[in-house]
């Protein structure tokens, strides 16, 4: 099963991807995180992607095409992923169409994560993350375990695009661009929505009921 995950940025796309992996053993496509390793390669494609995230645009088609086909095009996760913040736009939609048909796969699912811009600027500027094991937290709604010695004060990080400007920008992009992605599977007859401002548990229950249900 494919499944794409839809919601403005700090919808909590990343933290209930992680357990849908977990519990119906996908496996994650970020291109966020696909992006963010790119940078920490400091290459000058890192720094061109970097000033691009930074100032809240999307990147590239064409870039983020290439790191989604390497994914796809390997065999072990054939029908097996999660797609976390792609497609972001109506002609990433259209490539993946393209490349879903080349390497034989489909999408069964595209679930949309609805939250308002008042619950993303806390969700944003409130978010962190633990460097060493990837889990995501969040000061407001989530914070990290105390004595815990992965997730505690060394590997505690915070992305540089988390902040209320570039929030706001993220948001508006995500409106104007990726909104219409969710009509192109509304027609394909894929698309289910998910109050996204409900508790984190709330959301993954409804989630894997969805997905147990087309299991089934
Ligand atoms: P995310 O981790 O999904 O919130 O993505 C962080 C940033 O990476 C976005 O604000 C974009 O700048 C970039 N990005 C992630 N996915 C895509 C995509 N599918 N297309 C273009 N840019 C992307």
């Amino acid at each position: 099963m494919n499944i794409i995950i839809f919601g403005p940025p700090g919808a909590g796309k990343g933290t209930q991807s992680d357990f849908i992996v977990k519990k119906f053993k996908l496996f994650q496509l970020s291109t966020g995180n696909l992006l963010r390793d790119e940078i920490k390669k400091k290459t000058q494609l890192g720094l061109e992607i970097n000033k691009e995230i930074n100032s809240g645009n999307l990147v590239s088609d064409k870039i983020v095409g290439k790191l989604v086909e390497n994914f796809l095009s390997n065999t072990n996760y054939k029908n097996k992923i999660i797609f976390d913040g792609y497609p972001r736009n109506l002609s990433q939609a259209n490539d993946l169409d393209k490349l879903l048909i080349k390497y034989e796969q489909k999408i069964d699912l595209a679930l949309n994560l609805k939250t308002d811009i008042e619950i993303i600027k806390k969700r944003i500027t409130g978010r962190y993350s633990c460097n060493k094991c990837g889990k995501i937290y969040n000061k407001f709604f989530n914070p990290h375990p105390k004595n815990n010695n992965c997730c505690s004060g060394e590997f505690l990080n915070k992305r540089g695009d988390d902040n209320i400007d570039v929030a706001i920008k993220r948001f508006n992009t995500y409106t104007k661009e990726t909104s219409p992605v969710l009509d192109f599977y509304k027609k394909k007859k894929l698309y289910k929505e998910i109050n996204g401002e409900s508790s984190i548990d709330q959301i993954y229950k409804e989630i894997s009921d969805i997905i147990a249900v087309i299991e089934a």
